[in-house]
């Protein structure tokens, strides 16, 4: 692979991504806790739980709005669930099977997690009848170990009855809601046949953070019809929501979906970065965001035999975000330095 314009590389090693190169070399903590040039979600959990939580994937036979012919068919053009399944996960277990088969999956590859949120991932997790999600996710919370949910879902199905059941759960366990925002366009979300609009979104999170459950949001960058200065305004746009927690991920074409046909018959329309363009993109992202928001992911990782035009998406997530923190070290600029406060 060609080395990418503009990173600062190791003085031992002739690769970037290896490095045994100190990330931050300052004295004084940032205002999160820690020296790292963002407030990560390693740091928050240290923080909110004490320690290390390991996430446990489980697949609860949800669809979504925008497949079944509520809201449209044909899904999002750039969706493709399988993607992002760990082998545990398969609606056809129980919950509570999917639970201890994905503890002791992350049991053999990782170090020892101090607890477990269950993470409800795939489709839409709030698109079923309000009894229907108590016993669901009753069901995750009563298993010995796991210490909370995260709830991935569309903007547009959540309503008061699932917050207030939320919010009650919350009385005993950590709740937590991510929204798929994807774009701050509305002519995007459209163009990727999303179904719903960016205030739909703002009124989601907005929603939920006045029930006082945590609330994350996840957007894709790089989507067709996106310029880089369109991209450049996304942190002011975040930088308005009462999120707890953001993630970001490059665009990354996947097998078997709309926008891979797209791609394949114009592919002019598409703009997929270099990783030297999006390490300088998330940088920009970084430093306009405030120090208080927790920054959870900033690329996407998936097994490369699902994407149409890998590139450097076959790069390991670890090494993507090591050259992203090894750019900020490199200009010494940090979250927030250009977001005017905490
Ligand atoms: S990305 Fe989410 S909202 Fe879009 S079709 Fe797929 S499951 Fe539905």
């Amino acid at each position: 692979m060609p080395a990418a314009a503009g990173f600062v590389f190791c003085k031992r090693f002739a690769c970037p991504l290896f490095s045994n190169l100190e990330i931050n070399t300052r004295k004084e903590p940032f205002p999160w806790g820690d020296h790292r040039r963002f407030h990560s979600y390693g740091q928050w959990f240290k923080k909110t739980f004490g320690g290390r939580l390991q996430k446990i994937s489980v697949e609860a036979g949800f669809s979504c709005p925008n497949r079944d012919g509520s809201k449209g068919r044909g899904g999002c053009t750039f969706c493709n669930n399988e993607a992002f399944h760990p082998s545990y996960c398969s609606s056809v277990k129980t919950i509570r099977q999917q639970i201890a088969e994905g503890i002791e999956f992350h049991r053999k590859r990782y170090r020892r997690a101090k607890g477990y949120l269950v993470y409800f991932q795939s489709y839409s997790n709030t698109y079923k009848p309000v009894d229907e999600l108590e016993r669901l996710y009753r069901e995750a919370l009563s298993v010995e170990g796991v210490k909370g949910i995260v709830i991935g879902t569309r903007p547009d199905t959540i309503n008061e009855d699932i917050l207030a059941l939320l919010a009650d759960l919350q009385q005993k366990h950590f709740v937590m809601i991510e929204y798929g925002v994807e774009s701050i366009y509305d002519q995007t979300l459209q163009r990727v046949n999303r179904g719903h609009t960016y205030a739909e979104a703002v009124a989601a999170i907005e929603a939920t953070a006045r029930a006082g459950l945590p609330c994350g949001a996840h957007f894709i960058l790089g989507l067709p019809g996106e310029s880089m200065e369109m991209l450049r305004q996304y942190p002011d746009h975040i930088a308005k929501l009462p999120l707890t927690t953001v993630k970001f991920h490059q665009l990354q074409l996947f097998r078997n979906t709309v926008m891979a046909r797209e791609f394949q018959q114009r592919p002019e329309d598409f703009h997929l970065f270099s990783l030297g363009e999006y390490v300088d993109l998330l940088v920009f992202i970084i430093e306009r965001l405030p120090g208080s928001l927790v920054i959870e992911r900033m690329a996407g990782e998936v097994p490369p035999r699902f994407l149409v035009s890998p590139l450097w998406s076959m790069l390991r997530y670890d090494e993507v975000m090591r050259l992203i923190e090894l750019e900020l070290e490199k200009r010494d600029t940090w979250q927030g330095k250009f977001a005017g406060g905490f």
